[in-house]
């Protein structure tokens, strides 16, 4: 990360494409990853290995892992529910898996069926394999607290209780935890008290992410109040693809190039050349022309002069 002083980690072909009932040909996800990574972008999560009965949009993950792979100085992650998961992304060679794990433990036992011990005892299991792989191929993996900032079934969650569990989550032997604005809920100072009571618990080189939604358009607020206490990796999905069920008109994510503007505009190199990442909507909108594409860069256009971060 020399090169650059933030990660914009793009999520839109995993956290966006689930969201919504159409299917993007896989040869749509590869063209949009393959310009998306040409137009500077560091890192994709490309899917999620979940059983295709459950999301017929993430069928073709290994598929688009294995083309992603082929694509220069990008790092590919994916989302993996359970050691199943974990399986298929060490098999595809993914170079970063991710689990989430639901703070709120309604959340978890209705979302993945499990309780937060048998959630430990899992995440346990896969980094126990993960940690048998030979160390140059070893992907990095990495637990998202989910629910970190409330729930919507549960409402407040406790803060001990996420600090705790990322504890619990690096005594079960991942690399790093993040944390997961799931709903929508968090707020700047609930963000950067978070940040900081998790970084003391888990040291600052453990807690290194954040992954947030703009569900109330607190998202790009919330990115700027994590990235003031140290946070260097931030996920966002181009156009904020995906919406959000419960409020009509808001992105799901924050949206990358909102996100890549704010960035640079201040200074902050991302590493990504901002028209080429506008044009990259095309190849989305084009294939999905009735779901719609967020953002304000998008709408009203780079202002003139603009200069990125050097
Ligand atoms: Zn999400």
């Amino acid at each position: 990360m020399n090169d650059i002083d933030i990660l914009v980690s793009e999520v839109g072909p995993r956290d966006g494409l689930q969201s919504i009932a159409s299917v993007l040909p896989t040869a749509t996800k590869i063209a949009w990853i393959e310009a998306q990574a040409a137009a500077g972008c560091r890192e994709i999560e490309v899917g999620s290995f979940v059983p295709p009965k459950l999301l017929p949009q993430m069928a073709d993950t290994a598929k688009v892992v294995e083309a992603a792979l082929k694509t220069p100085d990008l790092t590919v992650a994916v989302l993996v529910p359970n050691l199943r998961g974990a399986e298929d992304a060490i098999a595809a060679g993914a170079h970063k898996i991710s689990i989430p794990f639901s703070v709120s433990e309604t959340h978890s036992l209705k979302n993945v069926r499990k309780s937060h011990d048998e959630m430990f005892t899992e995440i346990a299991k896969i980094a126990e394999r993960v940690a048998g792989i030979e160390a140059g191929k070893r992907p990095h993996f990495e637990a998202g607290l989910s629910t970190a900032f409330g729930c919507t079934l549960e409402g407040p969650v406790s803060e001990e209780l996420v600090v705790r569990s990322a504890e619990r989550l690096m005594d079960a032997g991942v690399a790093e935890v993040g944390l997961s604005d799931t709903t929508g809920y968090a707020n700047p100072e609930q963000v950067k008290r978070l940040v900081r009571k998790v970084q003391a618990a888990v040291g600052k080189e453990h807690i290194t992410g954040v992954h947030l939604h703009n569900t109330r358009g607190l998202g790009l607020a919330n990115a700027l109040a994590a990235i003031g206490e140290g946070i260097t990796t931030v996920d966002s999905s181009l156009g904020g693809i995906g919406g959000c069920p419960f409020a009509p008109g808001a992105s799901g994510n924050i949206v990358t190039e909102d996100l890549v503007f704010m960035l640079e505009a201040m200074g902050l190199r991302t590493g990504i050349d901002i028209d080429r990442l506008l044009d990259v909507r095309t190849i989305v909108s084009d294939a999905l022309p009735d779901e719609p594409l967020y953002g304000f860069v998008p709408d009203a256009g780079v202002p003139k002069g603009f200069e990125h971060a050097a």
